[in-house]
């Protein structure tokens, strides 16, 4: 893994711009600081740049996700004529080759960071006064950095729930999952969001009989409904159990299912007695694995932030203008740690307004929409306003549906279950929301954002030649459904 380099000498260094956190949004941030003339000093605490997403999250998970789609085409085929033997798992070899693209990547930022002449200090960075940081390496050796601005890039850490065994190795979050040290027999996962499903996805196919436990009454309670409904149908035929609307009340190490598989599966004998309050849920179940996915909480009171006079709310997070600046003028907040949504490419966007702030630009943070992707089987992806929002504010919309069932592309697939929302504003007819579930569902909300940004409307949309047979022509499609104008679909007039 490629180490964050450390300045020739610890001592006191001076940064025109120091960045601390080197996730998506705060690497962003230093390179393009340093490709407008700053000189930059970028801090984190881990081995190599690249954050969470990189190291940790987004980027592994692909991966691992990548794996468990082929391992579920090869036995999807089986009905198509086409048939493989189980997959022989090497789960060291998986894990290998996941590691192997994380390593590329962050191998990468290094060289990246060099050419730039960024300086990278490894190390917990901590603010002493608006104008002075100290990096302190895992050694104890302190490096002083005084800086013109700072970028605060902190991120969020995984939410733990005090009733659970938290020490116990079989109670995972989010990176312990990513470890991939062995494959329970059975899995529950708490918390029926992206990072809970995405895994779930990986462990399923991977061989481990999943229960997901959400509090909320459906999956991915910020996508709505309709969207979210394919996904839950196919995972409810797939997964042991499906607990909505129901509470984890308590966990404690007790007997075993039997041991799991992989290298730390014989010591597990014992499994974990977890209890559930909720509607179909039982009393309680025993799980050889435990993964935690209920949210992530803002760091914002890990960096020392009132010695530079930063204001950090109850919540954790820092309160920022549109130009990223804090409530200390000089100082810049961006990613997780300003508010949600916690996403990199929100973050790295807010790295961009704030490196270019610092350098005196007048950037501001003026995106009309963040997509969102889950990237479970299928995908689930929104953007804009989506039709539970608008309901809820009172925003008037039209809506313009395309069933993949009706999709040549889909049904070549072989799948045939996703749908293209999208959602326009009756007076102007310009696209204000879109939803999508299907295969790469995530690749296709793109579009859709970019023609939110452009201010795009129903006629541009559907008058866009999409190119045939592909999933995205299930857009210009929708567009179609709106205006009226479709002709793959038999709708009746509208009165
Ligand atoms: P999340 O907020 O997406 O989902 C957490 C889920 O847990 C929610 O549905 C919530 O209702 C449920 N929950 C909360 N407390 C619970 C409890 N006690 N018992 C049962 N359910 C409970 O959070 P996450 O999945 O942990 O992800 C954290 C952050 O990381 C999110 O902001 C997410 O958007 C981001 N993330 C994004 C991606 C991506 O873009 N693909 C991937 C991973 C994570």
């Amino acid at each position: 893994m490629a180490e964050i380099e450390s300045p020739a000498a610890r001592g006191d260094v001076h940064a025109g711009v120091l960045v601390l956190g080197a996730g998506p949004g705060g690497y962003t941030a230093a390179f393009r600081a340093a490709d407008l003339g700053q000189s930059v000093v970028l801090a984190d605490q881990r081995p190599a740049l690249g954050g969470v997403c990189l190291n940790v999250g987004c980027i592994p998970s692909k991966a691992l996700l990548h794996a468990a789609r082929v391992i579920a085409e090869t036995r999807e085929m089986a009905a198509h004529g086409i048939r493989f033997g189980d997959p022989d798992i090497d789960l060291d070899a998986l894990r290998g080759w996941k590691d192997g693209v994380v390593s590329r990547l962050t191998g990468g930022l290094a060289g990246l960071a060099r050419q730039r002449k960024v300086a990278t200090l490894r190390g917990t960075g901590r603010f002493v006064s608006a104008n002075l940081a100290e990096v302190t390496a895992a050694d104890g050796g302190v490096t002083t950095v005084s800086f013109d601005r700072a970028i605060i890039a902190a991120g969020s850490s995984a939410v733990r729930l005090p009733f659970m065994p938290n020490d116990d190795r079989r109670v995972l979050d989010s990176t312990g999952a990513l470890d991939l040290a062995s494959v329970p027999r059975r899995l529950l996962v708490i918390g029926g969001g992206i990072i809970g499903l995405e895994m779930a996805t990986v462990y399923h196919e991977l061989g481990a009989r999943v229960t997901v436990v959400e509090l909320m009454d459906q999956l991915i309670p910020g996508a709505d409904r309709d969207i979210v409904a394919p996904l839950a149908k196919h995972i409810k035929a797939r997964y042991e159990n499906i607990y909505l609307t129901t509470k984890v009340t308590g966990a404690e190490a007790g007997a075993g299912t039997g041991t799991g598989t992989g290298k730390h599966a014989d010591k597990d004998a014992g499994g974990l007695r977890v209890s559930f309050d909720g509607p179909g849920a039982p009393d309680h179940d025993v799980f050889d694995q435990v993964l935690v996915a209920v949210g992530r909480v803002p760091n914002g009171r890990l960096v020392g932030a009132e010695n530079a006079g930063v204001l950090v709310d109850d919540r954790g997070y820092i309160p920022v203008d549109k130009q990223q600046r804090t409530n200390v003028a000089h100082i810049f907040a961006i990613g997780d740690v300003v508010g949600p949504p916690m996403l990199a490419h929100k973050a790295t966007h807010e790295g961009r307004v704030a490196a270019e702030v610092a350098a005196g630009q007048r950037s501001y943070f003026d995106a009309r929409v963040i997509p969102s992707v889950a990237y479970t089987d299928p995908e689930v992806a929104w953007a804009g306003v989506t039709e539970t929002e608008a309901r809820a504010a009172g925003v008037p919309y039209g809506k313009g549906v395309f069933p993949w069932a009706a999709s040549g592309r889909a049904l070549s697939l072989g799948r045939d279950e996703g749908m293209t929302k999208l959602l326009f504003d009756p007076a102007s007819k310009r696209l204000i929301g879109a939803g999508l579930v299907g295969p790469n569902a995530g690749e296709l909300v793109a579009e859709t954002a970019h023609a939110i940004e452009m201010g795009a409307d129903a006629a541009d949309i559907a008058l866009t030649i999409h190119p045939h047979p592909t999933l995205s022509e299930t857009v210009g499609l929708s567009a179609e459904a709106f205006e009226g104008t479709i002709t793959d679909l038999y709708l009746p007039k509208r009165k």
